[in-house]
């Protein structure tokens, strides 16, 4: 049987394994993966070029599509590479257009990314999920009630963009890390899928959004970074004891821990946070929360995002009772908050006939 040289995608240290009987896959490589696979096989670097923009420009789902590249360097490549090994699981189509794609993976595992249309045509935004499941157990959330199954790979997550893209033919402007799993936990494989992200998909650093629950060093680790993307924090409560309620990662980073972290992330960026807040009817949707939100918020350069409760099947054994917010008590909250000075959004709700709004992910076919 044929040997061939299956290469990493990041390909900067890059190392050259030797496997066997096994189909090199394209997707997730980079310009320079690229090169060193047609230098392998024996084919000048420009052909590198034109693969690369068949898969990321292009969108290319098969070889034959490849037209300007030779037909025996296309048939040579066929018979070595697969584009991807990710499949479409399911498909579904919201009433307002948001669109849920299921992808299985190559061992068997499944995850969500959706495409959100917002009216403004121009902006497309994936929401990527950055692992199977998730392991901070928030206690309103349908992921966190699964459990980690595993991490997602840097070509696993730029891979739910490109499906979406090959897909319906549009390109991708805007990602959030925002479906299944915390970001921050897969630190590694998510720094290395927003640098494909942005140099095989070109989109722009400051058009990438990573979601975090507050993991507090890795905040610290982010603000360091060559690339840094924008940061949005799950704060959900304006003070540590009913944050404690509902999110067990309070109790491992405290919120006067998370706010030094923020602060220090905006110094050395010189970036706006966005702050996350899911408003649970009579929980923590009160005056009261929304003037100590509005007093916790004051020395932090953030906006924030209302987000209201979309209910989910959830088992709760903590005692609080989770109902979405009604919208009168959506309206004075988000009045509180705009009199402190900050910009402060109601984020609309996308895709819940679906299960595909905010926390309803769980990587199911039933949803
Ligand atoms: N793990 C990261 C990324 C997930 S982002 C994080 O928690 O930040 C998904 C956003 O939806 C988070 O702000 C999350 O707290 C929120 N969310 C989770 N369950 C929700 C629900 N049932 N209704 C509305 N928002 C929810
Ligand atoms: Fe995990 Fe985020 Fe859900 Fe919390 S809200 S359980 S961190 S996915």
């Amino acid at each position: 049987m044929l040997k061939f040289f299956i290469m990493e995608a990041q390909s900067k240290n890059m190392e050259l394994t030797e496997q066997k009987n096994e189909k090199i896959r394209l997707s997730g490589l980079d310009k320079n993966a690229l090169e060193d696979l047609m230098e392998t096989l024996g084919e000048k670097k420009f052909r590198a070029g034109q693969v690369f923009s068949w898969l990321y420009v292009k969108n290319a789902k098969t070889f034959d599509e490849m037209s300007d590249i030779k037909k025996d360097l296309r048939e040579k490549l066929k018979e070595i590479a697969i584009i991807t090994d990710v499949k479409i699981k399911t498909k579904q189509i919201s009433t307002d257009g948001t669109l849920k794609y299921l992808l299985e993976y190559k061992d068997g595992n499944t995850a969500e990314c959706v495409l959100m249309r917002f009216d403004n045509r121009a902006n497309l935004t994936a929401c990527v999920s950055s692992q199977i499941g998730c392991a901070m157990g928030c206690k309103f959330c349908a992921t966190g009630q699964r459990g980690i199954i595993r991490n997602l790979e840097p070509y696993e997550i730029l891979e739910q963009i490109l499906t979406i893209q090959r897909d319906t033919g549009l390109k991708v402007t805007n990602v959030v890390f925002m479906g299944q799993g915390e970001p921050f936990n897969n630190y590694e494989n998510m720094m290395k899928a927003i640098g494909l992200i942005n140099t095989c998909l070109t989109i722009g650093i400051r058009r990438i959004t990573v979601s975090t629950c507050g993991i507090v060093p890795k905040i610290y680790d982010i603000s360091n970074e060559e690339l840094v993307p924008t940061l949005a924090i799950s704060l959900h409560a304006p003070n540590s004891e009913l944050r404690a309620q509902i999110m067990p990662v309070e109790k491992r980073y405290n919120i006067l821990e998370l706010k030094k972290a923020l602060q220090r992330y905006s110094e050395k960026t010189g970036k706006r946070v966005t702050l996350e807040y899911v408003l649970i009817g009579k929980l923590n949707d009160t005056k009261e929360c929304a003037a100590e939100l509005a007093h916790f918020m004051k020395d932090l350069k953030c906006n924030v995002n209302l987000i209201p409760y979309n209910p989910v099947e959830i088992k709760n054994d903590s005692g609080v009772s989770f109902k979405k917010p009604d919208k009168k008590d959506i309206m004075k909250f988000k009045y509180i908050l705009e009199a402190s000075g900050k910009k402060v959004t109601v984020r609309l709700e996308r895709g819940a006939d679906i299960d595909a709004a905010c926390g309803q992910l769980k990587g199911r076919v039933e949803g």
